[in-house]
């Protein structure tokens, strides 16, 4: 039976970190996966070119149960220290918007550093592997069966993200752990995914498929000014997607749909200059035509933009500034970029990412609940909750 001082379980962004931070301490690191191939979320991220952090993370950018849980690792390992790193191995990267940095050329450049990173400490990767079972050693130490045999460890380390993609290889297998051994888990649920209307509006949106508009979307205390997308089934769309990791079931999502114009007073000044227009050809000079026509077709008052008072004309564009919408639910996990919920941070040291309960037992990365915004912050929080349990384990 072979021992290793660490065994880490996925072998994804916050593994290998992890098993690289684990072995510059000299720690004999096993780093397991499932899959045949390495890293494979990374190499679909950013559209391929992986937005590997933001420089303005912090735990604002992060939803969870405890919001402070996250500020210890963030602190400790920062978008900067990881910033040096990239640079460090000559990855060209640059910033699209917002703070979000990403590789120039490829993801595939960022999975060969990490991969480079863990063989330059002599981290042993077991691919194909399918765990069956963990064992707690007494008095300390875990016991593995693997397909490939058992293993021993003193510390091990449960790196197998969210349920998201699970045509990648995503699993519930942190979760399993972590009822195994009496742990909390906040409820996992998709998130960055967008939105599916209701059955009764989408014969109203359906014919908008394809259009974007710039907005500002709000969803449970959060607002986000990016554009949304409509598609065949519902909204995506960046601010779509952030808006979908604080939305909960059955609240509606307020939606600015003219963020840089007051409405009241832009009609109010095409009234004073005459215009004789109707309303979807004058709102069809500030939003796409097609949404101006359909917008009319549902709110329209019913006095001409010459002769509307002005009680009826705040009506109408209180609802362009917060038109309603009550999605049915959001994609789901065969889209969602993330996995919401997750290990109960009440559970773990914010310190080492150790479970208090379980010495030598720790979670990192996406399983644990914490959950960051669009825009790198999740790669941030796979990097920096792997460094905080690789200087212990
Ligand atoms: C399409 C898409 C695009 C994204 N783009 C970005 C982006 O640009 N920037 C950003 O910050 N975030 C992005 N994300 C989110 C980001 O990829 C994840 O938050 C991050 O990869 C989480 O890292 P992790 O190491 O915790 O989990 P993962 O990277 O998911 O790694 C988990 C590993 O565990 C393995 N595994 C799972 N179950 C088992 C099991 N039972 N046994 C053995 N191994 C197992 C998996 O094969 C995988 O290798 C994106 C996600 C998606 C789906």
């Amino acid at each position: 039976m072979s021992h290793y001082d660490v065994i880490i379980i996925g072998a994804g962004a916050a593994g290998m970190f992890c098993a690289w931070q684990a072995g510059l301490r000299g720690r004999k690191v096993g780093l397991f996966d499932h899959s045949k191939k390495i890293g494979r979320k990374i190499l679909i991220s950013g559209g391929g070119r992986c937005n590997f952090t933001n420089i303005h993370a912090g735990p604002q950018a992060y939803v969870s149960n405890n919001p402070h849980f996250c500020k210890s690792a963030l602190s400790r390992f920062t978008a900067d220290d990881f910033i040096s790193i990239v640079k460090k191995h000559r990855i060209a990267f640059h910033e699209k918007k917002l703070g979000q940095l990403f590789c120039d050329d490829s993801a595939e450049e960022i999975v060969a550093m990490l991969v480079g990173l863990c063989k330059s400490v002599g981290t042993h990767f077991q691919l194909d592997c399918y765990v069956d079972q963990v064992q707690q050693n007494q008095p300390s130490g875990f016991e593995i069966e693997t397909n490939h045999g058992r293993v021993t460890c003193e510390s091990l380390v449960i790196a197998t993200g969210g349920l998201s993609i699970p045509q990648i290889g995503a699993t519930g297998f942190g979760y399993k752990i972590a009822e195994q051994f009496k742990l909390k888990i906040v409820k996992p649920r998709p998130a960055l995914d967008g939105f599916v209307f209701q059955n009764k509006d989408l014969a109203h949106y359906a014919d908008l498929s394809g259009l974007s508009i710039d907005t500002i979307v709000s969803a449970d205390g959060a607002d986000f000014r990016e554009n949304i997308l409509f598609t065949h089934t519902g909204l995506s769309g960046p601010a779509s997607l952030q808006a979908s990791l604080y939305w909960d079931n059955g609240n509606p999502l307020s939606i600015n749909l003219l963020p840089e114009t007051n409405a009241f007073d832009w009609f109010c000044q095409k009234r004073k200059q005459g215009a004789k227009a109707e309303y979807k050809n004058l709102l069809a000079e500030i939003l796409p035509k097609r949404f101006a026509e359909k917008f009319c077709s549902w709110y329209q008052p019913q006095s001409m933009p010459a002769e509307i008072s002005d009680k009826d004309l705040q009506e109408f564009c209180e609802k362009l500034h917060n038109w309603q919408v009550i999605p049915l639910s959001t994609v789901g996990y065969k889209k969602a970029e993330v996995t919401r919920g997750g290990v109960d941070t009440n559970e773990l040291s914010s310190k080492t990412m150790e479970a208090k309960k379980v010495p030598g037992l720790y979670f990192i990365g996406e399983v644990v609940d914490v959950t960051g915004q669009l825009g790198g912050y999740n790669f941030q929080w796979a990097w920096s909750s792997a460094f905080a349990a690789g200087e212990y384990v």
